[in-house]
C-alpha cells in the first residue's frame, strides 16, 4: 500500500525511476515519450547536464537564506535575465515557488497599487469563463472552470467572468474573426462598466489558454482591444504565462505574438522546466515605484520565495532557452508538429479542432464534426485517452472541456522543445492507436 497521497486506489500508478531526454522511464523499464511535459513543465525534457550541474553547484554553495535577510546571485542574475528579455516596461520579478502563488502574488500586488495610488474603491477582478489560474482559493476563485470550482464555492471570492476568446466553439457562424475578437473583447468594458468605472483592480487571461480549452490563442485584434479597453479604465492587465510561457509558443513570452504587453505577467512551469519549483511574478516600473515610495513594502510573502537552488536551476534553464536558440526550434519543429497533426487527424471524423502555437497543440474531440457536438461526458472519453496513450508509451493531457456548459473533450499536447522529428512522429503513432482504441 502507497502512503503517498492521493495515490488513486483502484489503479496503482508505476513508479517513475529515471529520465532520458524526451523520455521518463518506470520501474520496469518502460519508456514514455513526455507528450505535455507533465502539465506543459519539462520544456528541456529529463536529463538535461547544464541545469542539474547547476543545481548541484548551488547546492554545494548555499542551499537556502531567507529574503527577509539576503538576497542571492542566483535570483539576481534570473531576475536580470527575465527583465532583459521581458515585453513592455516590465521592470521587476517578485519569485514564488509555482502557478498559483503567482497568480495570487499578482492579485494581491494589483490591489495594493490601487490602494497605494489613491484608489482604494478599487476592489473588483474580472477573469474569463472557462479559465484555470490555479488551486488556491485566490487563484480558484478567478479561474471560470465550473468543475474545478464547484466544491469549493462558498469559499471562494466573488470575481467576475466574461468570455473568453474560443472562436472554435463559440463564434457565430456569420461573424468574421475580427467581428468576434472585438465583441468578446467588448465584453470586458461592459462589464467594467457594470461594476462602475473605477472599481476595477484588474483584468486576467491567458494568451493562449491551456489546460482548460486546449492550447487555443485569441483571434488577431483581441488583446489590442483588450489592452485599449484596460487602459481607458485604469484596470491593470494580467496575463497568466504560467503555462504557455518560456518559449512554449515560440516565444519566450506568448504575448509578443499578441502585440500586447501586461502590467503584471505570470510565469512558473517551463521557468524551472521541473527541475525545481518555481514561478515569478513580473511588473510594471509603475507598479514597482508606487508601492517602492509609498509603503515600501508589498504586504504579501512566503518562505520559500527566491529560493536560491530554484533560483540556480531556473537560470540554467532560461540560459539554455537563449543560449541554444531552442525558440528558433520550438517555431521549427512546431511547424512540422502543426503539419503532421494536420495530416494524420485533419480528416478524421471525431477531430473538430486542431489549433496552436510552437509546440503548444490542442486536439478537439467532438461527436459530430458539422455541429461541433461534443461527446457525452457520461463517456469519460478524456480519461480513456489518456490512458489509452500511456499504455501505448505516450504521455499526453487529455481534458474534459466545459463547452456550452456541455462537457467537450481535448487533448493538449506540450513536447519538448529538444523533440526530435522522428520523437514527434512516434508520438502522434502513439495518439492515433490510442483515439482509435477508444472512440
Ligand atoms: N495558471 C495556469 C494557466 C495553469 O495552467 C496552472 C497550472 N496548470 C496554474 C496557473 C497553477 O500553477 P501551479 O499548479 O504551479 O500552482
Amino acid at each position: 500500500m502507497s502512503h503517498v497521497f492521493p495515490r488513486h486506489s483502484q489503479s496503482a500508478l508505476p513508479t517513475a525511476t529515471g529520465g532520458d531526454g524526451c523520455f521518463l522511464i518506470d520501474q520496469s523499464g518502460k519508456r514514455y515519450f513526455d507528450g505535455s511535459g507533465g502539465a506543459a513543465v519539462s520544456c528541456l525534457g529529463h536529463s538535461n547536464a547544464r541545469v542539474t550541474q547547476a543545481i548541484k553547484d548551488q547546492v554545494d554553495k548555499l542551499a537556502f537564506a531567507h529574503t527577509g535577510f539576503f538576497t542571492s546571485d542566483p535570483a539576481e542574475a534570473l531576475a536580470d535575465l527575465l527583465i532583459a528579455n521581458a515585453p513592455g516596461d516590465l521592470d521587476r520579478v517578485y519569485f514564488v515557488s509555482g502557478g498559483s502563488e503567482a497568480v495570487e502574488a499578482a492579485i494581491k500586488l494589483a490591489r495594493q497599487f490601487h490602494l497605494e495610488n489613491g484608489e482604494p474603491q478599487r476592489q473588483h477582478v474580472i477573469a474569463r469563463r472557462q479559465s484555470y489560474h490555479g488551486n488556491t482559493l485566490g487563484a480558484l476563485s478567478a479561474g471560470g472552470n465550473e468543475m474545478r470550482r464547484k466544491q469549493f464555492s462558498p469559499l471562494l471570492v466573488g470575481m467576475s467572468h466574461i468570455a473568453p476568446c474560443y472562436e472554435y466553439a463559440e463564434r457565430d457562424g456569420d461573424e468574421t474573426l475580427e467581428a468576434y475578437g472585438q465583441r468578446v473583447a467588448n465584453e470586458l468594458e461592459q462589464e467594467i462598466l457594470r461594476l462602475g468605472e473605477d472599481k476595477v483592480i484588474a483584468f486576467l487571461a491567458e494568451p493562449v489558454v491551456g489546460a482548460t480549452l486546449g492550447a487555443v490563442a485569441a483571434v488577431d485584434g483581441y488583446f489590442t482591444r483588450i489592452r485599449e479597453i484596460c487602459d481607458q479604465y485604469g484596470v491593470l492587465l494580467i496575463l497568466d504565462e504560467v503555462m504557455c510561457g518560456m518559449g512554449r509558443t515560440g516565444h519566450l513570452f506568448a504575448c509578443t505574438a499578441d502585440d500586447v504587453a501586461p502590467d503584471i505577467l505570470c510565469i512558473a512551469k517551463g521557468l524551472g522546466a521541473g527541475y525545481q519549483p518555481i514561478g515569478a511574478m513580473l511588473c510594471s516600473k509603475k507598479i514597482y515605484d508606487v508601492i517602492a515610495d509609498g509603503s515600501g513594502f508589498f504586504q504579501h510573502g512566503h518562505t520559500y520565495i527566491g529560493h536560491p537552488v530554484a533560483a540556480a536551476a531556473a537560470l540554467a534553464v532560461v540560459s539554455e532557452i537563449l543560449e541554444r536558440d531552442l525558440i528558433s526550434q520550438v517555431r521549427a519543429r512546431g511547424a512540422y508538429f502543426e503539419t503532421q497533426l494536420r495530416k494524420r487527424f485533419g480528416q478524421h471524423p471525431h477531430v473538430g479542432d486542431i489549433r496552436g502555437r510552437g509546440l503548444f497543440w490542442g486536439v478537439e474531440i467532438v461527436k459530430d464534426r458539422a455541429s461541433k457536438t461534443p461527446f457525452d461526458p457520461s463517456r469519460g472519453l478524456a480519461g480513456k485517452i489518456k490512458k489509452a496513450a500511456f499504455a501505448e508509451g505516450l504521455i499526453c493531457y487529455p481534458m474534459q472541456g466545459t463547452r456550452d456548459g456541455a462537457l467537450g473533450d481535448h487533448v493538449l499536447l506540450a513536447p519538448p522543445f529538444i523533440a526530435s522529428e522522428s520523437e514527434l512522429d512516434g508520438a502522434l503513432d502513439c495518439l492515433d492507436r490510442a483515439l482509435n482504441a477508444v472512440i
